[in-house]
């Protein structure tokens, strides 16, 4: 029963960015004999990203604290060091550093609210091997988002 409630691909490290629909979990699957049910045979559909914004990537560069992002090879100490992705999974400087990088816009829109969470406290950047500083970073996203009324 509690099996059955649970979120699909549960278990999938940071899930909460993927879509349920892009999940397939088979509740019965074998495979030559071999029981691929639940987790052991889940899927995860590709998404497609038709729009992409790199004048938001250049705007956050050229803001006097963005301008190290180019550096970050997503390791992702910064979001292991973050008090606020601690408490809440939805908020991952290392993913919106990546977004911001890859230039997706509209999926930078939809964690708006969670950007606006950093504290300010700079752990982050003391932890980051590549001096990308990304509580600067942050600062400077939101100060895009704000010019584009996001
Ligand atoms: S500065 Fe912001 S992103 Fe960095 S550790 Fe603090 S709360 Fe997290
Ligand atoms: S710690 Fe630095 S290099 Fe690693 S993901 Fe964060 S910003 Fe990028």
């Amino acid at each position: 029963m509690s099996k059955k409630s649970k979120k699909k691909g549960a278990f999938i490290i940071e899930r909460e960015y993927i879509d349920d629909q892009r999940i397939i979990e088979p509740e019965h699957l074998k495979l030559e004999e071999v029981d691929m049910s639940g987790r052991w045979g889940v899927l995860v559909l590709p998404r497609t990203i038709e729009e992409f914004n790199h004048s938001l990537y250049e705007e956050i560069k050229n803001h006097p604290r963005g301008r190290n992002i180019h550096k970050c090879w997503q390791c992702g100490n910064c979001t292991a060091a973050c008090p606020v992705a601690e408490e809440n999974p939805l908020f991952n400087p290392r993913y919106f550093i990546h977004i911001v990088k890859m230039g997706y816009k509209l999926e930078l829109e939809k964690f708006k609210d969670y950007i606006y969470l950093c504290g300010s406290c700079g752990r982050c950047s003391e932890v980051c091997p590549k001096g990308v500083d990304p509580s600067g970073v942050m600062e400077a996203i939101g100060t895009v988002l704000r010019r584009y009324k996001l």
